[in-house]
């Protein structure tokens, strides 16, 4: 098992682009830790420049206590995944499961038998015989899959290795390839730009944006306790409200976020009002979730709520979010949409008007 170290690693590319900018990040023995951030913020980068194929502008890496900045690929004990799966098209399932042990010079005997042993964990016992080319894409990144872990290096490298399958068999592969590194106790790098994919895989997760490291922690941490309003955007699947607020606290009683045409209260005894309340005077960034919104009958009294009108309704499968007024908040509505919304339920919701009581802020946790 490996260790992976990353101090002020930098990357600049020839021409000046500067693709990843002083990230300092450690995965720790048998970890699963996951890059995420949008196309082009440097994941693919740093995974390369972890597994020897692109070189280190400045910055140190060490690969299980070992400096390892001029490690010559094959030296660094890493296997590594990519999307496409990059199978040797004339060899068979079998040989290409094999090469990387012949490459070693295994006993003949022992390949054989790890080959089929790995393959039946795999399910992919039946198709042994068979080219690449005529497998589906699933079982193409199985048999990838399979050929990064036959020679149990001590770090694999996985580079968006389900993001060509369809939604069903990325779902079915993640959790075998979660229960496959956690067997085998071997440190991964998993990259990914899929936000689900890496709360349900990750051990902890590392968020990059421009190539600058913007959060890391344990998947619960990262998305409950944000570090920054992109990290935040960024986990949530449904578009997350982000109002400006001006912090109050008129009686010293409670902190009150003044958000123009409404106002919140939270009680000292909520666990975040001590945070918002260090920022008396100053205006904020509340990050509420459309989830943590629940839709209330129209000219309803109960507590605190926004109050808007309903500018479009948009259909989700398992539900509706009705966009509000600007400076307003969107919240999920049941569908279809019922007495509490009213709107045609295609996307013009004109002249409805809807209340929304505030049960949970993201920055600001208030239990009405
Ligand atoms: P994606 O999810 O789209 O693969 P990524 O986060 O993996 O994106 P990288 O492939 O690491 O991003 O690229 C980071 C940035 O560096 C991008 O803006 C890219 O255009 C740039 N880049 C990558 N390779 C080179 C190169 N060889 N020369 C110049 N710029 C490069």
């Amino acid at each position: 098992m490996s260790t992976v170290v990353l101090d002020k690693v930098t990357k600049i590319y020839p021409g000046g682009f500067l693709a990843v900018d002083r990230l300092s990040l450690q995965a720790g023995e048998g970890e699963l830790l996951v890059l995420l951030g949008p196309s082009g913020c440097g994941k693919s980068t740093l995974l390369r420049m972890i597994a020897g194929l692109e070189e280190i502008t400045s910055g140190d890496l060490y690969l299980n206590g070992e400096y390892a900045n001029h490690l010559a690929p094959r030296d660094r004990d890493v296997a590594m995944v990519f999307q496409n799966g990059a199978l040797y098209p004339h060899r068979t399932v079998r040989g290409n499961l094999a090469f990387p042990l012949e490459i070693a010079k295994a006993d003949p005997g022992h390949v054989k038998e790890r080959v089929v042993e790995l393959a039946r964990g795999l399910h992919i016992d039946e198709m042994l015989d068979r080219k690449p080319g005529t497998l589906s894409g699933g079982q193409r990144q199985r048999v990838a899959m399979g050929r990064a872990i036959v020679r149990q290096p001590s770090l694999f490298l996985m580079d968006e290795p389900l993001s060509n399958l369809d939604a069903g068999m990325r779902t079915e592969l993640r959790m075998e390839i979660a229960a496959l590194v956690r067997a085998l106790g071997v440190t991964t790098i998993y990259v990914t730009h899929d936000q689900v994919e890496a709360l349900s895989l990750a051990d902890r997760i590392a968020i990059l944006n421009r190539g600058v490291l913007q959060d890391v922690g344990t998947p619960t941490q990262v998305y409950n306790d944000p570090a920054t309003a992109f990290v935040a955007s960024f986990l949530n699947s449904q578009q997350l409200n982000l109002l400006e607020a001006l912090v109050r606290t008129p009686q010293n009683q409670f902190v009150l976020l003044d958000f123009g045409t409404h106002r919140l209260t939270m009680p000292w005894n909520d666990p975040r009002a001590y945070a918002v309340s260090q920022h008396v005077g100053r205006t904020v960034l509340v990050g509420i979730r459309p989830d943590a919104l629940v839709p209330l009958p129209p000219h309803a009294d109960q507590g605190q709520y926004f109050a808007g009108r309903v500018r479009t309704l948009e259909y989700h499968g398992h539900e509706w979010l009705a966009y509000l007024e600007a400076g307003l908040p969107a919240v999920p509505v049941p569908e279809p949409p019922d007495q509490r919304i009213h709107g045609n339920g295609n996307g013009n919701g004109s002249g409805s008007r809807a209340k929304a009581l505030l049960r949970r802020l993201l920055m600001g946790r208030s239990e009405e």
